[in-house]
């Protein structure tokens, strides 16, 4: 069962709930008894360190149309 990170807005506090993945935006409430928490993103969903570069560079500088080949 896959664990979810939640803050409470109201008191600032982290914790931990386990629950199914079917209740994953189920509102949670802070082990202090506030409703106002919010979801954190987990760590498992961050992939890639530093390679997350765009697939077309903008402005076209590279490639055929600017070494005169298109026109
Ligand atoms: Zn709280």
């Amino acid at each position: 069962m896959p664990r979810y990170d939640f803050r409470c807005r109201s008191c600032g506090a982290t914790f931990e709930l386990s629950r199914p993945m079917a209740q994953a935006n189920d509102p949670a409430v802070c082990p202090e008894g506030h409703p106002d928490t919010v979801k954190l993103l987990s760590t498992v969903a961050v992939t890639g360190a530093s390679g997350a570069a765009a697939p077309a560079p903008s402005g076209g500088g590279g490639g055929c149309c600017g070494g005169g080949c298109c026109g």
